[in-house]
C-alpha cells in the first residue's frame, strides 16, 4: 500500500508542511489544525509513480526486487515492461514472458505513441505485442541476466514499430535507460526522499519556494 502525500501551509507562507495525514497540531506554531484555519488547505502532491493499468501503449519501469517507495535504493536493478491497450503488462524475465499487472501499481510510465497515432494503432498494438511476445526468442531458456533480458525484450518490441509512430528514438539499451529513467530520476528521487521522511517523522517542513 502506498500513501498519498499532502501539502498544506498553516501559519507561515514560506513553509510547506508535507504529510500523509494532517498532524493535529501545526509543527510550526503548535496551534490545533482542527480549530484554526490553514493558510493553504491540504492538497495532493502528484506522485511521479503510477499504476500501469492507467497507462496503455507505454513502457513501464520498476525496481526488479522491491518497489520504488519500499526498499528501493539508488542504483538497484530495474525491470521494464510494455503495456497493452488496456494497461496489462507484458514483461520478460527468467520465467519467459508473462502478462500481469499485480506488481506494477507504483511504477514509472512513459507513453510510446504520439497521441495522434492512437486511433489507427489501438487494435494493431495488442496483436503486434502478442505476436512479438510469442516468438521463441523470449523463452525462459534464452533468458540471460545481462545479454538477453527485459530491456532487450522492450527494445526489440519498439523496433517492430513503424518509423514515425513514436517520439521515443532509442536504438540501444543505454539510450532506453537514459530516456526512461534519467528523465524521471530527479523528480522521483525527491519524491522518495520526502515520502521516507514522512514515514519516519509523520511530516516534513520545506521552504515553500523549493520545487
Ligand atoms: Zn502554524
Amino acid at each position: 500500500m502506498t500513501s498519498t502525500v499532502l501539502c498544506f501551509q498553516h501559519c507561515d507562507r514560506s513553509t510547506n508542511i508535507l504529510c500523509f495525514q494532517v498532524p493535529a497540531k501545526c509543527p510550526l506554531c503548535g496551534a490545533s489544525t482542527e480549530t484554526t484555519e490553514s493558510r493553504i488547505p491540504p492538497f495532493v502532491i502528484e506522485s511521479p509513480l503510477t499504476n500501469a493499468m492507467s497507462h496503455p501503449f507505454s513502457i513501464i519501469v520498476k525496481p526488479t526486487c522491491q518497489q520504488f517507495l519500499q526498499g528501493y535504493k539508488d542504483g538497484d536493478n530495474l525491470h521494464i515492461g510494455v503495456t497493452t491497450s488496456n494497461g496489462h503488462v507484458y514483461e520478460y524475465d527468467e520465467d519467459g514472458v508473462c502478462s500481469s499487472s499485480e506488481e506494477w501499481k507504483s511504477c514509472l510510465a512513459v507513453s510510446v505513441l504520439y497521441s495522434q497515432s492512437y486511433g489507427s494503432w489501438r487494435s494493431q498494438w495488442d496483436d503486434q505485442l502478442l505476436e512479438f511476445a510469442n516468438r521463441p526468442d523470449w523463452s525462459s531458456e534464452r533468458y540471460d541476466e545481462s545479454t538477453h533480458n527485459c530491456f532487450d525484450f522492450v527494445l526489440g518490441f519498439l523496433r517492430t514499430l513503424p518509423l514515425g509512430l513514436s517520439p521515443l528514438n532509442v536504438s540501444s539499451k543505454a539510450e532506453l535507460c537514459q530516456e526512461l529513467v534519467k528523465s524521471h530520476t530527479v523528480k522521483l528521487g525527491k519524491y522518495i526522499t520526502i515520502y521516507k521522511k514522512i514515514e519516519d517523522y509523520g511530516y516534513v517542513c520545506m521552504p515553500a519556494n523549493s520545487d
